[in-house]
């Protein structure tokens, strides 16, 4: 057994988080307070090949694997959570089309997206159908030599500067999960109407919309895989990206923990470091723990990946158990704070905020037992 990252796993996660110091960090401040994610980050991102990092080479891809992609995102996520979110749904938006896309979609769409000259969004959830994807309102219904699309898709991260929206709908209600296809859509498509973003509680700088399509007219060659059996290949790119959240999530705790042990032992009351009571210092005792947990289920999920064996239960194993332990751990960097958590001078209230999300955004929590409640036979 051996718990350590290859050489080549450890230049990558130096080279990144060097990048996420130069190039990212200068970028937050402005990008929360406008609510504006700064695109031209993008191709940057792409130039270092740090966009979809498991892709093949021949599609502009890092070819590297899934450690590395885990690597990123925890890096970028210490920095900001939202940033990684935003440029893994670059990833996500993808991931149908690099697995399940024929050769001419992959040639056209993975280097622009590897590149970030294009941008991708992901759209399965609808205002009547998160959890129970298999239950979307959106429908495909064949016309000459193309589809129309008619439905509307919720808390579209990246919708409002995509280029590209890759979504689900189902070209036979009656057939359920069964009758559901994936389609990726140029956003410019007569019909399809984005209705603007979306006010949040936290992940001010990853732009949210809700994109509605009206007699939307898409050629054939927009579909993605076989016209009834995208639900499957959709639930495979989720148990490749929950990995990646999972590990954004760790990273914005390990960022929480960080600063809570720094200020703890800067603080003073009643004459000593508070972290000197012992009740802080159990606190950072039990968060220090959950970060590490969470590294070693989100690094073992990633690694079963490379190994190409089975991961999707760890996968929501290391998703479920680290963003609830990334809201206890950002809950308590902010009352270790005091009064300056609650202020914006401190990131730690950002971490909380976008912490919040971990537990609700791709599968809820509930929804992560309900998976490994199923591998476990129960
Ligand atoms: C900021 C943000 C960004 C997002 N980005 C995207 C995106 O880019 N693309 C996209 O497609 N989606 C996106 N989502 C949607 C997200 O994945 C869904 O919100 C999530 O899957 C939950 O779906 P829902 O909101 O419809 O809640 P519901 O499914 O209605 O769930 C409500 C509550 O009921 C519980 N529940 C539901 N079913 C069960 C069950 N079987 N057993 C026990 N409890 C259950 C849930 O756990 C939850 O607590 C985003 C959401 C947010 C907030």
């Amino acid at each position: 057994m051996d718990f350590g990252f290859t050489e080549e796993q450890r230049i990558f996660q130096d080279s990144i988080r060097k990048f996420a110091v130069k190039e990212i960090a200068p970028l937050v401040e402005k990008a929360e307070e406008t609510k504006t994610f700064p695109v031209g980050l993008y191709p940057k991102m792409g130039a270092q090949g740090y966009l979809s990092v498991t892709y093949d080479e021949k599609y502009g891809g890092a070819g590297a694997d899934k450690v590395c992609d885990a690597i990123l995102n925890f890096e970028i996520a210490r920095i900001s959570m939202a940033f990684s979110t935003t440029l893994s749904g670059q990833t996500l938006s993808t991931l149908p089309i690099k697995t399940f896309g024929n050769e001419q979609q992959k040639d056209k769409y993975l280097p622009m997206a590897t590149s970030g000259n294009k941008i991708f969004a992901f759209g399965m959830t609808e205002p009547n159908a998160g959890s129970d994807s298999a239950n979307i309102e959106t429908t495909a219904k064949r016309n000459g030599d193309g589809y129309i699309i008619n439905g509307t898709k919720m808390f579209v991260t990246n919708g409002p500067f995509a280029d590209y929206i890759t979504i689900s709908a189902s070209t036979d209600r009656n057939k359920k999960a069964r009758g559901i296809a994936i389609f990726v859509i140029d956003k410019n498509t007569p019909g399809l109407k984005d209705m603007g973003k979306l006010e949040k509680m936290g992940h001010h700088s990853a732009e949210t919309t809700e994109i509605v399509f009206e007699d939307c007219h898409i050629p054939k060659e927009c579909l993605v895989g076989p016209p009834e059996g995208g639900f499957p290949a959709l639930m495979e790119s989720l148990y490749d990206s929950r990995v990646s959240v999972a590990a954004m999530i760790a990273g914005t705790a390990d960022a929480a923990f960080e600063s809570a042990m720094t200020y703890s032992k800067e603080r003073v009351a009643f004459g000593r470091p508070i972290c000197k009571f012992q009740v802080n210092r159990f606190k950072l005792v039990e968060m220090g723990m959950m970060v590490e947990i969470s590294k070693i289920l989100v690094y073992k999920a990633a690694w079963l990946s490379d190994q190409k064996r089975p991961f999707a239960k760890e996968a929501s194993m290391a998703k479920l158990f680290a963003s609830e332990a990334a809201s206890h751990i950002t809950y308590e960097a902010v009352q270790l704070h005091g009064g300056y958590g609650y202020m914006k001078e401190y990131p730690v209230e950002r971490y909380f905020r976008d912490a919040r999300l971990g537990t609700i955004f791709e599968g809820t929590s509930e929804i992560q037992h309900e998976i490994i409640a199923r591998f476990m036979d129960i």
